[in-house]
């Protein structure tokens, strides 16, 4: 079924595309594409020159038309072979290209506006009229199926909505989530930037890592404290390794290799399928996955029954291919800080476990304040293992999920290629979802690695393996949180708890002393000793996000006190900098 605001989309989308040609004349314009999309609509066309604003008023104004004329949209399916004639005779080139090949089906799909026809596939409103509110949105170049050696088009993106309130709702978000953009937010703040020598590989700025630590340290706490052991494994092993593991068989596709020769690279084509290298050299890859190595360093001694679970985590560093159109800011890179964590359990111990899994993710989680949303995936078509195996790994995993009352979803095929697994979204403050946590249950695993532990009664067994990660990605959970705080981090992330700002030279020395007490107990704080006005630095920071933002003058300095402008009002408060002190640490201990 389609969802209404489909149906808005892609008949908008048709009077768009009516619009522009009577704008540009018929016989110039090109319809490239017509598509409806998650937001929103597009039509990409080939035009004799770019669209300026009052091309895009005219055509705006035009569409209004329409909609006051109210002509019927007229649905049809067409004989193909009729359809192509047709479009050669309109001069549209480009959608001659997107119909399917006439071995495939004999009708088309074409809608009608007026006198205007053009391919559409789906339900439409029945006229004109129906469309209650639409926005022109943004213009802009793409090349013709995506490749840069292609022509090139133009792009117009627009919304559609039943009323002129949804309309407004859906525009104030988008405003919001331009402002909360994190790839925006990230070098205005100095956290995180991207070079172009490193495309999907982010660059750490000093403010960033800072962020970054204290999420890990957070959780490396609660890991300790849940009988953790942390490990670290090396960036590049052995291609043998990711056979055994059969990540060489179902993800090579993401991987990066290198050819080791003597022990030095040489160059390599990716991924060409031939492992080894010549004159004895050997094809290492960039680990994708922290799993192989957990799996060695658990076969390195013997384990007795008593041992389990074994828990070893990681913060580990991990490279995946990714296309260069897909990349998007922390959101989607090429490498990636993943929180992971192997259990190795007894078959007995599989629910208790993952039962204090959800726990520890419970804890993170609520410090953000984040909703959770819980969905379990099954067996997909790519996968190691027997049908008995996979159903028992998803009733142990639904019964956990039963007996914590945990409301989840069922997410049929979408299991890791060796276990089901249980996912984790949050909502930010915008209600957008994020999947983050994961829970993998896995026997093939330690099978292909046999694995194994000692039993009560002497006999050599398997262990199950349990994958984790709480945050996912930690430079991804970064750029979420990023956006769901608009760049203003509660005080025990914040990279600049508190700044200084002496009202004359005269003063910076007991700046410097107040700042030099608030290091002492662990709280990070700077002295803005700039030549300039006091306005101007409560301004910058201001912008800058900071926290605490403190004004030593005389006074101050006489009493050992502070005057403390919070971030949140323009109120000034003069208290003892022991006061101030005691407030901000009990602030990071509480993760406020
Ligand atoms: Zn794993």
């Amino acid at each position: 079924m389609q969802s209404l605001s489909d149906v808005l989309q892609r008949s908008t989308a048709i009077l768009l595309a009516h619009a522009v040609h009577l704008h540009f004349s018929p016989e110039i314009v090109r319809t490239g594409d017509i598509s409806v999309t998650g937001d929103g609509f597009y039509c990409d066309f080939d035009l004799p020159r770019p669209i300026r604003p009052d091309d895009l008023e005219k055509i705006d104004n035009q569409m209004r038309r329409f909609i006051q004329d109210d002509l019927p949209l007229q649905a049809a399916q067409v004989d193909g072979q009729q359809v192509e004639e047709m479009l050669v005779a309109l001069g549209e080139t480009l959608l001659c290209e997107r119909l399917p090949s006439k071995q495939s089906v004999d009708v088309v799909d074409v809608c009608s506006h007026g006198p205007f026809v053009t391919l559409s596939e789906g339900d439409h409103v029945e006229s004109a009229g129906q469309i209650a509110a639409f926005r022109l949105l943004t213009t802009g170049a793409v090349y013709w199926k995506g490749d840069a050696k292609s022509l090139s088009l133009q792009r117009i993106h627009g919304f559609a909505s039943a009323s002129v309130d949804d309309l407004n709702g859906h525009l104030a978000y988008l405003e919001e989530s331009k402002r909360r953009d994190h790839r925006k937010l990230g070098p205005e703040l100095d956290l995180f930037l991207f070079l172009d020598e490193a495309p999907g590989m982010p660059v750490y700025l000093p403010g960033g890592l800072i962020i970054r630590t204290q999420l890990e340290q957070f959780e490396r706490d609660l890991q300790r404290a849940a009988g953790y052991q942390e490990v670290r494994t090396p960036l590049m092993m052995n291609r043998r390794l990711w056979e055994e593991s059969g990540h060489w068989e179902h993800y090579r596709d993401n991987m990066y290799f290198i050819d080791v020769e003597d022990g030095a690279p040489v160059a390599t084509e990716e991924s060409d399928g031939v492992g080894g290298g010549g004159g004895g050299g050997a094809r290492y890859a960039l680990k994708p996955m922290n799993c192989p190595g957990h799996m060695l360093i658990y076969k390195r001694r013997p384990h007795s029954w008593r041992d389990l679970p074994v828990r070893l985590s990681e913060h580990g560093q991990v490279h995946r291919h990714e296309l260069s159109g897909a990349l998007h800011g922390l959101l989607r890179v090429r490498t990636f800080t993943q929180d992971d964590a192997h259990l190795f359990v007894r078959p007995d111990q599989i629910e208790s476990e993952i039962n204090s899994v959800i726990r520890l993710i419970d804890q993170v989680y609520k410090v953000f304040g984040f909703t959770v949303e819980v969905e379990l995936s099954t067996r997909p078509a790519d996968s190691m293992g027997s049908d008995a195996e996979w159903t028992q790994a998803e009733t142990s995993l639904a019964n956990v999920l039963k007996a914590l009352d945990l409301a989840y979803r069922i997410n049929p095929g979408d299991g890791a290629f060796y276990g089901p697994k249980i996912d984790f979204h949050i909502r930010d403050a915008l209600g957008r979802r994020w999947q983050c946590a994961t829970i993998q249950l896995d026997f093939q695993m330690p099978e292909k690695f046999d694995l194994e532990y000692i039993g009560e009664n002497n006999e050599r067994l398997r262990p199950v393996v349990i994958h984790r990660a709480i945050f996912g990605s930690v430079d991804r959970f970064l750029g979420i949180l990023t956006e769901h705080y608009a760049g203003v981090f509660p005080l025990w992330l914040a990279p600049e708890q508190v700044r200084v700002l002496p009202v004359a030279s005269a003063f910076v020395s007991y700046a410097k002393a107040v700042v030099a007490a608030l290091t002492t107990h662990g709280l990070r704080a700077s002295v803005d000793a700039r030549d300039e006005k006091l306005g101007y630095k409560i301004r910058d920071a201001s912008v800058h996000k900071v926290p605490y933002v403190v004004v030593v003058g005389a006074a101050e300095a006489a009493n050992w006190t502070v005057s403390v402008r919070s971030r949140a009002g323009r109120l000034q408060e003069n208290m003892p900098l022991h006061d101030l002190i005691a407030r901000a640490e009990a602030q990071v201990a509480s993760r406020l």
